[in-house]
């Protein structure tokens, strides 16, 4: 196992959601994270805030897969669902600040928002839809057991200030920083806990790589979008800023991206056919052995 680290070493995390097995994607995701530790620490974290769409037997099949990979961590494994508690708190403090106010809005009210003359085209930014602002007036003391709290993007960004992130993955390497105006045009005002959850994956994920110490933060360049919403919390909530790491994304011979649903990447199915852990870093192009 990669040692505990000198307070110095890289901290690296795989941070999967036990919704399904793990796939060739997933593994790829996993061996970067792992030798980008180098001599440090490889944390995992199992991401299951949706109790809906997690299964213990998912998360079971996880950590089979990855020990057969090759790959060990510390346990115990943080799990989202038992750390609810940091969560609100650091809800409280965003609410402290003046930055989060409960809405109400159901998808369908936010599309009719949207489809209104004045509005323009609809916006799709790495939040899905940027919500046209429909609750933005409502104060924290009416918030209801049906309620969202989101972040008033234009608030938020004027108490920041500037902040910036370094990345290190190949497609966008290099230091980048917030753009006010790109983020309230496409990014706006994101759900920080939704509806019956109590939280979101933006701020869990910000919440718990602070937890971790996790000093670079490597995962898909799907999730490189979201990373401007996850360092404005950071400044938010005085959290240190990791490093990035976004790696490429595993794509099928026809050059289509990976569905995370396409069971027949699973590494299970690898392993019965007979693949060996070497096949599998053959096949996302790893060197071997390391
Ligand atoms: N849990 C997320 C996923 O499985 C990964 C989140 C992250 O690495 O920030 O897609």
């Amino acid at each position: 196992m990669k040692g505990a680290g000198d307070g110095t070493a890289r901290v690296t995390r795989f941070a999967p959601s036990p919704t399904g097995p793990l796939h060739i994607g997933h593994a790829f995701s996993a061996l970067v994270a792992w030798e980008r530790a180098q001599a440090g620490c490889f944390l995992l974290r199992i991401e299951d805030i949706d109790r809906t769409r997690c299964r213990p037997e998912f998360e079971t099949a996880i950590f089979k897969d990855l020990r057969w990979l090759g790959l060990a961590w510390p346990e115990p494994v943080m799990r989202q669902s038992e750390r609810m508690g940091a969560y609100a708190a650091a809800l409280d403090q965003l609410a402290g600040l003046g930055v989060l106010y409960p809405c109400g809005c159901r998808r369908a009210d936010i599309r009719a928002a949207l489809s209104a003359p004045q509005e323009g085209a609809a916006v799709i930014g790495p939040d899905g839809l940027v919500y046209p602002g429909t609750c933005r007036g409502r104060s924290m003391e009416s918030v209801g057991p049906q309620d969202a709290l989101r972040l008033d993007m234009g608030r938020a960004l004027a108490l920041a200030g500037m902040a910036e992130f370094m990345e290190t993955g190949a497609d966008f390497t290099g230091v980048h920083r917030l753009d006010p105006d790109w983020m309230q045009a496409q990014v706006g005002d994101v759900v920080l806990a939704r509806r019956n959850l109590g939280t979101s994956y933006h701020l869990s994920v910000v919440v718990d790589d602070a937890a971790q110490g996790i000093t670079e933060v490597v995962r898909g360049a799907d999730l490189f979008a979201a990373t401007f919403i996850h360092v404005l919390l950071q400044r938010l909530l005085d959290l240190p800023g990791p490093r990035y790491h976004h790696h490429r994304l595993i794509r099928d011979d026809t050059g289509k991206r990976l569905a995370k649903r396409d069971d027949a990447r699973a590494i299970a199915l690898y392993r019965a056919e007979g693949a060996s852990p070497a096949d599998i870093r053959a096949l996302v192009t790893l060197p071997s052995g390391s």
